[in-house]
């Protein structure tokens, strides 16, 4: 929001030296050539300052796009929460979370920029980077209806896969990065115990009783 007002009085600075180029300012008896350099700087500032909100804005209806393919056509509505959103959210602890009745989800800071981050480079996805993908599909099938976190979590391995190649994630790398995470994170819920276990389950597994048989599972050889 900051930004924006920014990037209006910089548009508001640049309207108003060309309006002075073609209508005599107050006191003035003629129009007052552009100052170029000026003008550019300001148009520069406009433009620096709106596209930080533009692109926040993009990749939210994106994400919304994809969620709502993930969540089996419940739509979804994605919502990069600022660090102020973050502040005032009573859910700040977690990474996300979503409103299966009304399709909201929430990602609080940093973690849309984690997001991004690991769509700029997913064959060196890291560990966080591997949580947020994760997260995003998790907190889809929230709004495709799962309330239990344990079933929600299983579901979202599942579609890992499926989701990172909805991202544009390469096929190969997509495949690889998903069952990084279910190999690596998603097991280590188990030793770490106390709340995370309650995201797991040892039935979310190949031919368990979690396992959908999904044609594009993360699991499934093709
Ligand atoms: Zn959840």
């Amino acid at each position: 929001m900051l930004w924006m007002l920014a990037s209006l009085f910089f548009s508001w600075c640049a309207f108003r030296e060309i309006r002075a180029s073609i209508v005599a300012p107050p006191g003035f008896d003629y129009p007052t050539p552009i100052t170029k350099p000026y003008l550019a700087l300001v148009l520069f500032l406009a433009a620096a300052f709106a596209w930080p909100p533009l692109h926040t804005w993009y990749f939210q209806r994106r994400l919304s796009a994809i969620a709502t393919e993930l969540a089996d056509q419940h739509r979804a509505k994605v919502h990069c929460n600022t660090l102020f959103d973050t502040m005032l959210d009573p859910e700040m602890l977690a990474a996300g979370h979503a409103n299966p009745d009304t399709g909201d989800i929430g990602i609080q800071q940093p973690w849309c920029g984690t997001l991004m981050s690991y769509l700029r480079h997913p064959a060196r996805a890291d560990e966080r980077e591997l949580q947020s993908l994760d997260m995003f599909t998790h907190e889809s099938m929230h709004v495709r209806g799962e309330r239990n976190e344990a079933l929600t979590e299983c579901q979202a391995v599942q579609r890992n896969y499926r989701a990172a190649k909805l991202l544009g994630v390469p096929d190969a790398t997509a495949k690889q990065n998903a069952l990084d995470y279910y190999n690596g994170y998603y097991q280590l819920r188990a030793k770490i115990g106390g709340m995370q276990s309650a995201y797991y389950s040892d039935q979310c597994a190949p031919g368990k009783a979690l396992d959908e048989h999904l044609s594009d599972s993360t699991w499934t050889t093709p």
